[in-house]
């Protein structure tokens, strides 16, 4: 038995469903979901320390060289990163903890804590993935099409997570995902 709790990366491209099936995971009151920070700006009704820490470049590179960052990765010319001391803290209580990341930040945690777990949300096709993308109405068309270009290139990295789970009906992905980390909290840790 493991009583520190698990660490659990999502990653996905950008409107695979990730943030919904995140919300649904956090309905199991022992499981946290750290606040990245950010330096992209407030898209939509996004609220600082709610979705994101909204930060300027300088004040991002400042925590940076303070080491307050278990990971960060720059996606589509912006930083994204997970602060470093909820995450510690929320593990050693034995809270499980996700982080919603892309797929180099994923990368550096797997060098840092080896016995995360690792989950891809893959979307069932490109072109549902561009309808859903459209669909949330807070992103300009250049935006969508880098996203997109984002995506093509993220897609071929699902297989080098531990598990992939397909977001075609929201309710199967969600069981899916439970499902794992129900296997996971199971397994003999050796
Ligand atoms: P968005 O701008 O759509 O909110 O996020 C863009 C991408 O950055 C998504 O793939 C999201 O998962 C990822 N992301 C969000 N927070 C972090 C973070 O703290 N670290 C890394 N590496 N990626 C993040």
């Amino acid at each position: 038995m493991n009583s520190k709790g698990l660490l659990l990366v999502i990653s996905g491209p950008a409107g695979a469903g990730k943030g919904t099936v995140v919300k649904e995971l956090m309905k199991d009151e022992n499981m946290r979901l750290s606040i990245s920070a950010t330096t992209r700006a407030p898209r939509g009704a996004e609220q600082d320390g709610v979705e994101y820490h909204f930060l300027s470049r300088e004040k991002f590179e400042e925590l940076i060289d303070e080491d307050g960052f278990y990971e960060y990765a720059q996606y589509l010319g912006n930083y994204y990163g997970s602060p470093k001391k909820p995450v510690e803290n929320w593990q050693n209580e034995g809270r499980d903890v996700i982080l919603e990341i892309e797929v180099q930040g994923c990368e550096k945690v797997k060098k840092v804590q080896p016995e995360c777990i690792s989950i891809f949300i893959m979307p069932p096709s490109i072109e549902v993935l561009e309808k859903r993308l459209r669909g949330r109405g807070t992103e300009t068309e250049e935006n969508v099409q880098k996203r997109m270009a984002r995506a093509k290139e993220e897609l071929p990295k699902a297989k080098e997570y531990d598990y992939v789970v397909v977001n075609g009906a929201l309710e199967d992905c969600v069981e899916d995902v439970k499902c794992i980390i129900r296997a996971e909290k199971l397994k003999v840790k050796n």
